[in-house]
């Protein structure tokens, strides 16, 4: 992978950055996304934010190596702090990281939103916590999509401020639109994922010390969710 020919990962994320967007990539690294959609004229201008200094320092010589410093912006920053007002950004993408870390980046980074910025989500795990973070801020989930590549399944999520949404607890889970698109893709990684939680619940059974009730419970209520879900 190099910002000629991204993975197949950052290519779906590219493909929902909106023609002529302003984008903030946070936690950018090599700063392969924006300079990829730069090269290629999708995108206006960008700002890359990476807050451990060798990413950072990664970032910079992408963005050098392609002439594109006018265009593009390498800030060593924690989160949303790279975003200044005078950006102007339109898009955020926020990838290859926990579910957590990406709510914990919005939450703390709250007040660099305006309200008017597409979100371009792709977690690693923690889809849930990210989805209620969602919810709680008025963030309407638009697009939702499951992929596997080199044997991980990764997950976008692509929403706008729209005002007040509810979602259940099994669409928090398992995504509102993936639970009615029903992809290949999704139903391969919850049949992966049941059979995983079969095991640890056998794994609970057969355990001489005694596992919180609590935690086999939530286990147990996950597997059931995900038994339905593929019936
Ligand atoms: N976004 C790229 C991708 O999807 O290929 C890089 C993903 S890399 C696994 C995660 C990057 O996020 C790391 O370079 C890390 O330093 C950066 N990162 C983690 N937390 C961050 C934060 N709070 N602010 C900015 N960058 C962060």
């Amino acid at each position: 992978m190099n910002e000629q020919t991204l993975s197949m990962r950052l290519e779906h994320v590219a493909a929902h950055v909106p023609a002529g967007a302003r984008l903030a990539d946070i936690g950018s690294d090599h700063g392969y996304l924006p300079v990829a959609l730069m090269r290629r004229g999708a995108i206006t201008a960008a700002v890359a934010g990476e807050v451990a200094e060798t990413p950072f320092r990664s970032a910079e010589r992408t963005v050098r190596e392609n002439d594109l410093d006018q265009w593009i912006t390498v800030r060593r920053a924690d989160g949303l702090a790279a975003i200044e007002p005078r950006d102007g950004i339109t898009a955020i993408s926020i990838c290859g990281m926990g579910g957590e870390t990406i709510r914990d980046i919005l939450d703390n980074g709250k007040a660099r939103l305006n309200g008017q910025e597409r979100l371009i989500l792709q977690p690693n795990g923690g889809e849930q916590p990210l989805r209620q973070w969602l919810m709680e801020n008025a963030y309407q989930i638009l697009v939702e999509e499951v992929l596997r590549e080199n044997r991980f399944d990764y997950e976008i999520i692509v929403a706008e401020r729209t005002g007040p949404v509810t979602y259940t607890a099994e669409e928090l889970y398992f995504g509102p639109l993936q639970m009615q698109a029903r992809s290949p893709a999704f139903l391969d990684k919850w049949q992966r994922l049941l059979r995983q939680k079969q095991k640890t619940l056998a794994q609970f059974t057969r355990a001489r010390q005694a596992v919180p009730m609590e935690k086999a419970q939530d286990i147990a209520r996950q597997a059931r969710w995900i038994s339905e879900l593929l019936a």
